[in-house]
Order: C-alpha cells, then sequence, then structure tokens
C-alpha cells in the first residue's frame, strides 16, 4: 500500500514565537521542508500577521513578552478555523490544556524533535485541508495490516474491520456519542472537559472517571488488541485522541 506523498509548496506557516534560537530553528526547518515560513516574535506582530494575510497553520508559542498567546488562539478562533499548533514548555500542563479547551490543534512540548513537529503539523494541515471530511457520512480508518473502523453517521453503524472482514457492532448511546466525537476531530487531542461537555454536557466537567470507563469499553469493543490501543489513545494529563492511522480513507 503506497501513502501519497504530501503537497507542502506554498503551504504557510505562522511562526509566533519571541525565542530568537528557536524562531530561526523553525524558519530553518520548515523553509527545508518547501514550507512557506512567516514570523511573529511579539502578541502584536502575530495579530497583524494573522490578519493581513492569514497562514494555512499558526504555531504559536503561548508565551509571549508582551502577554499570553492563549488571548490571540481565542481570538483567533472567533473567527477562523485556521489549525493552531501551540508550543509550551515543560511543566506548563496547565496552560496546554487550556489551550487545547481553547481551540488549539495540538500542542508541541519543547523541546522537540524534528520529526515529531513535522508529523503534528502534516497531521493538523490534513485537518485543516479536509474539513468538509468531518461532515462526511462515513468515517473510515483502515491500516495497513487490514485492521479498521467504519463509522456510518446516518444508520449509526459502527463495524469492526480485520482481515477476515466486517463486523457490526453494538455500541450504546453514550459509547456511540463519545467515539463520534473523537473520530470526528481524528488525530487531534480532545482534552477531558471538551468530550465530557459533548458527551455528557457543561454540568459534568469534573467527571474524568466517566471517560476512563466508556474509553475502555470502547476499547474492548473496536480495539484489536485492547490493552495496547491504536485508535482510541491516551493523552496522559490531558485527554483522548482518536489516531488518523497511516493510511486514513476518506469515506465516500
Ligand atoms: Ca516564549
Amino acid at each position: 500500500m503506497t501513502v501519497p506523498t504530501e503537497t507542502t509548496a506554498r503551504t504557510t506557516i505562522l511562526v509566533v514565537e519571541d525565542e530568537d534560537p528557536i524562531r530561526r530553528f523553525l524558519r530553518t526547518t520548515l523553509d527545508a521542508r518547501g514550507y512557506r515560513v512567516t514570523e511573529a516574535a511579539t502578541l502584536a506582530a502575530a495579530r497583524i500577521a494573522v490578519t493581513a494575510r492569514p497562514p494555512e497553520l499558526m504555531l504559536l508559542d503561548l508565551g509571549l513578552p508582551d502577554g499570553a498567546g492563549l488571548g490571540l488562539l481565542r481570538e483567533v478562533r472567533g473567527w477562523s478555523r485556521l489549525p493552531i499548533v501551540v508550543l509550551s514548555a515543560r511543566g506548563q500542563e496547565d496552560s496546554k490544556v487550556q489551550a487545547l479547551d481553547a481551540g488549539a490543534d495540538d500542542y508541541l512540548t519543547k523541546p522537540f524533535g524534528v520529526p515529531e513537529l513535522l508529523a503534528r503539523l502534516r497531521a493538523a494541515l490534513r485537518r485543516g485541508a479536509s474539513k468538509a471530511a468531518d461532515e462526511a457520512p462515513t468515517i473510515v480508518v483502515a491500516a495497513a495490516d487490514g485492521h479498521g473502523l467504519r463509522l456510518d453517521l446516518q444508520s449509526r453503524r459502527c463495524q469492526k474491520v480485520s482481515p477476515g472482514g466486517a463486523v457490526d457492532v453494538a455500541l450504546t448511546p453514550t459509547e456511540y456519542r463519545l467515539l463520534v466525537e473523537l473520530a470526528r476531530h481524528r488525530g487531534k487531542v480532545l482534552t477531558h472537559t471538551q468530550l465530557l461537555r459533548a458527551v455528557w454536557g457543561p454540568r459534568h466537567d469534573g467527571d474524568v472517571a466517566y471517560l476512563r470507563v466508556y474509553l475502555g469499553q470502547l476499547r474492548q469493543k473496536l480495539e484489536p488488541v485492547p490493552a495496547r490501543p491504536r485508535w482510541l489513545l491516551t493523552e496522559p494529563g490531558t485527554g483522548y485522541r482518536f489516531e488518523a492511522g497511516p493510511d486514513p480513507g476518506r469515506g465516500d
């Protein structure tokens, strides 16, 4: 199975970072991969850059000299679904979670390596380019080894796919809502708060135990090896991610 090469030429990434060495490293790295890089070292410059000519993706440092990146993130989310990947320092777990709750697509914890940086950017850009797929009636995940999932949003039918064929899986209404919420944002980290609000409503922000129970049930029903999940991944201390897999289908 071949994975199509992604075209990255001319894709503009706005790098908002006040530390010169990190900004230079990002520019050099992304430039070498064919991305067009624009830069901002302050919140004020970033606000101008993102509104004057919106990039395809914004890499946003949370700690900037003239204010918090979180404020800009909320502003931009007010008018754009542009993919935003947040750069957070080690130990800033709270701000990372706040950023995801405010609508960031993903985060990178400094220091990060080039492969992780590129993989997270590719995933965020893919989602940005295929937002229409969010509304596609069928969500398909297919791995190269023949395992996968098929989720039909119109008939509410869920199938577990294995090399031997596809079998229908009966899900409870809550399991189904949780799976759809994760699958619609596949590849993206959803925080505990986001998932609890989406599935159980705003009064259940603190009921993280619900999530553990229901994620456990979904893994038992859907994962080839429930103890080593491939689709329903835990982001420790943060939330959960529905992994897109190496070769995501696009539905019909
Ligand atoms: Ca900083």
